[in-house]
């Protein structure tokens, strides 16, 4: 071979090595677009709304189609506006609160890189309307497992959220009345009873049991009857604390918890719902009377002596006459006199 040919030879050699070289970044190229084309679809379809934020400006860089579905906006409005404009303010400090929280784990280096965080927040959606959205973040990181950015993957959970609440209610609450249940009554009574042994805190029930209903229902008809348990429950509810519990403990029979309350008090309270019953007739019905059970919690008891205390003394005011208020003797150094001790009709 002459010296050119040896030339032409080895210039061939290298724009081979060349084209392959070509070939397998093109190769390459073609893999690196299939799988993106892959994730994007999966992004695309996703019911889910996906995301990426830049850590450094806090602005979308990325947001899937599929926040049209859930937010109303398309994927260009929402990557135009800010964490403050989709979040209401007690959402943005929840989000805020535990970014920080986050910040502080990746300085101290000592988290687990792939972990995720899941928040349950109420976002806006592009007509002002609350939804609650369920986020799964985690962190997106250089080359070095820097955090840089946050990924996303955001899904209206409001439907859950109400069946959720709606199948709380129905295992809580009576239907006709909207009080307590007996059951969940217990449950917090139990609850009250370990706070009050340990804080030594006070509490009292009263229990109260509709005079002579059998002739309401007699009289007006059992419909006319059910809408009276309704009225004389709103009429409690009206009277009672936020934090006081009402259950529907039996037929015409309802039982309160009155959290931080003394005898004295919750006398007081059972004489003013009395009064309120003799006075304000219930619409289409008139006025009705019950019989009341007043006891304190005496602490370290079992719930049984507890509630067949006020059983006994709801038993007693009807003994006695009905429309009125029995109680345990009030506690020494308690001002024994009080409007419930009046209501009693001086039985006590
Ligand atoms: P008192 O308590 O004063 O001794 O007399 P009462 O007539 O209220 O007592 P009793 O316990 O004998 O009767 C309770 C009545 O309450 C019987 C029942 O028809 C009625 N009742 C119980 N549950 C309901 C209900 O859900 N709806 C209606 N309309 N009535 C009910
Ligand atoms: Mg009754
Ligand atoms: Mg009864």
């Amino acid at each position: 071979m002459s010296g050119r040919e040896r030339e032409a030879d080895a210039l061939w050699r290298r724009l081979a090595g060349l084209e392959r070289e070509v070939a397998g970044l093109r190769e390459a190229e073609r893999t690196l677009r299939e799988s993106e084309r892959k994730y994007r679809q999966i992004a695309d379809h996703s019911g889910d709304c996906l995301w990426t934020m830049d850590l450094g400006t806090l602005r979308f860089t990325y947001v899937s189609p599929s926040v049209t579905k859930i937010y109303g906006s398309t994927p260009e409005e929402t990557m135009a506006q800010s964490a403050h404009e989709v979040l209401p303010p007690r959402s943005l400090e929840i989000v805020t609160r535990r970014l920080e929280d986050e910040m502080a784990l990746e300085a101290a280096g000592t988290a687990d890189p792939r972990r995720t965080a899941t928040l349950e927040i109420e976002e806006y959606r592009k007509d002002g309307s609350l939804i609650w959205i369920e986020n799964v973040l985690s962190f997106l990181r250089d080359g070095e497992g820097r955090a840089t950015a946050i990924l996303g993957v955001s899904r209206d959970v409001s439907e859950q959220r109400r069946l959720r609440e709606e199948l709380r209610t129905l295992a809580t609450t009576d239907p006709l009345t909207g009080a307590f249940n007996r059951r969940h009554f217990v449950g917090e009574l139990r609850r009250e009873m370990m706070r009050s042994d340990r804080y030594a805190t006070p509490f009292s029930l009263v229990m109260l049991d509709i005079d002579r209903f059998k002739a309401v229902n007699d009289r007006l008809g059992h419909e006319i009857g059910d809408r009276a348990l309704k009225g004389v429950v709103d009429l409690i509810q009206q009277r009672i604390r936020a934090s006081d519990l009402l259950a529907r403990w039996g037929g015409e029979e309802f039982m309160i918890l009155l959290g931080n309350t003394t005898l004295p008090q919750a006398m007081a309270l059972a004489g003013d719902l009395l009064e309120r019953l003799k006075s304000e007739p219930l619409p289409g019905i008139g006025l009705l009377t019950a019989s009341f059970g007043v006891t304190q919690y005496q602490g370290h008891e079992g719930i049984d002596a507890l509630l067949t205390r006020v059983d006994n003394l709801m038993y007693r005011a009807k003994r006695e006459g009905r429309a009125r208020v029995a109680h345990d003797p009030a506690p020494a150094g308690e001002p024994a006199a009080s409007p419930a001790r009046e209501t009693a009709g001086g039985t006590e």
